[in-house]
């Protein structure tokens, strides 16, 4: 059974609960984390820190705790959990004003609910998905215009997934004017003649902290990043795509709306960075 962290204390999962009252139940007015664990230490937890902070400033939304405090949580998380593979998941919401009401409550007489729960994965080693390579379809981006803030407002993204299960594929890339945008739950990537190309920074998309770190170790190893936008027809005409998130890490993409791309298998740039990735953020783990 789980140990979960709710409101400033650690409960067995069956007695972890929040309002019917809360805005996050009520309005999806909320923000959330996924920070990986690895060899029972955690991933860029400063990284995933502060744009949880910039999430919830942008929502004018008081933050539950300083960062330190924050970081002793999820060492807390996963002690009290045991996770040697896994993920922090953590929840922050406008709290539970006692009623239902479209206004922000007063800050000062409601505060956040704050939740953290952990997960438990394999190495990221013995990856199935990362072994075949993943299929995806392209659907429209119908999300609203501030995906650079992470809501837990995901029922589009939840669509997403089961349009790709309709179609018997893994996952779905979500298109705006013509445009990729990124995927239902990780940033999209392709490869062009060695050249490796994902979309800029903006409202558009949510600012992915392991596309931070894959642009930072492909420049290390001298491979060219272009950020840029691409279509759908450039991607399907790529050599290799993939996808960057902290649950994903860096996984191949092999076919777009059925088109096999490339070799039809994990490409070389994919399975390199995936290797970088895997192996620099074992290096900086804490
Ligand atoms: N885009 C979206 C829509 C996501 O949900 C995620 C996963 N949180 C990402 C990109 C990747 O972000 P990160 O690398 O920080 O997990």
């Amino acid at each position: 059974m789980r140990s979960v962290y709710v409101n400033g204390e650690w409960v067995d999962e069956d007695k972890a609960t929040v309002s019917v009252f809360d805005r996050g139940f009520l309005m999806a007015d909320g923000v959330y984390e996924v920070t990986t664990v690895i060899d029972g230490k955690l991933i860029d937890l400063p990284g995933h820190a502060a744009r949880l902070f910039r999430s919830l400033a942008e929502l004018d939304m008081a933050a539950p705790v300083d960062a330190p405090t924050l970081e002793a949580l999820h060492r807390e998380a996963v002690a009290r959990n045991g996770i040697v593979f896994g993920r922090v998941y953590l929840q922050v919401t406008r709290g539970n004003p006692g009623d239902r009401d479209f206004a922000f409550p007063d800050p000062a007489t409601t505060k956040p609910t704050f939740v953290l729960f952990t997960q438990v994965t394999g190495s990221p080693e013995d990856n199935a998905d990362a072994k075949r390579g993943l299929s995806v379809i392209t659907v429209p981006d119908i999300r609203w215009g501030r995906r650079d803030i992470k809501t837990v407002q995901l029922l589009y993204p939840a669509m997403g997934k089961m349009m790709a299960k309709a179609a018997n594929a893994d996952d779905a890339w979500f298109v705006e004017d013509g445009l990729v945008t990124e995927g239902t739950s990780n940033n999209a990537w392709i490869v062009k003649g060695g050249r490796i190309v994902t979309r800029a920074l903006s409202h558009d998309i949510l600012h992915g902290i392991t596309r931070a770190a894959v642009m930072r170790y492909a420049a290390e190893a001298q491979m060219e990043v272009e950020e840029r936008s691409f279509t759908v027809e450039e991607a399907k005409a790529a050599d290799e795509a993939f996808i960057t998130s902290a649950s994903a890490f860096v996984t191949p993409v092999i076919s777009i709306d059925g088109v096999a791309l490339g070799t039809g298998k994990p490409g070389p740039v994919a399975s390199r960075l995936r290797e970088i990735y895997i192996d620099e953020s074992r290096k900086a783990a804490r």
